[in-house]
């Protein structure tokens, strides 16, 4: 894609602090980390978002969650580790190539998401899970 910056980044074309890489992905240290040792992992073929990535393709990209989430929370000696990967603008994407985010975590860190839990309604909670189901089967 002529005007992403992470296509350019996996091309090489612009330059980047490289953690690992095979022939599809790619991992680098994030510009303007939110925590020290914040990490990207994205695929090297341009996707906006994860449900235009075939199921192999992202399979492949998944699987090197764990090693490298393993290794950048050692590296700097986190306690915890965040992995976050947004879709759409409302969602905090503001690259729109697929990235995985890695955060590392430690106690008192100051981060973390507004979570603000409701208590579920059964009924709506069933009827959710249906048009979750249909949606998949279509
Ligand atoms: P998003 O908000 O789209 O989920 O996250 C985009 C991430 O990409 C941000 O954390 C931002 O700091 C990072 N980022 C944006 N441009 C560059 C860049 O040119 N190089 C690197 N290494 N990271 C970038
Ligand atoms: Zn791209």
């Amino acid at each position: 894609m002529a005007d992403c910056i992470f296509c350019k980044i996996a091309a090489g074309e612009i330059p980047s602090t490289r953690v690992f890489e095979d022939e599809r992905c790619l991992a680098f240290m994030d510009i303007g980390p939110i925590s020290p040792g914040h990490t990207l992992l994205i695929p090297k073929a341009h996707y906006e978002r994860i449900h235009e990535m075939p199921a192999r393709e992202a399979a492949h990209l998944a699987s090197h969650i764990p090693p490298l989430a393993d290794a950048v929370r050692k590296a700097v000696g986190a306690e915890g580790i965040n992995v976050l990967q947004n879709n759409g603008a409302c969602s905090g994407q503001e690259v729109s190539h697929v990235h995985v985010h890695l955060i590392p975590r430690w106690p008192g860190d100051g981060l973390g998401f507004r979570w603000p839990a409701k208590k579920a309604d059964p009924e709506v909670l069933k009827e959710q899970a249906s048009a979750i189901a249909k949606a998949l089967g279509e």
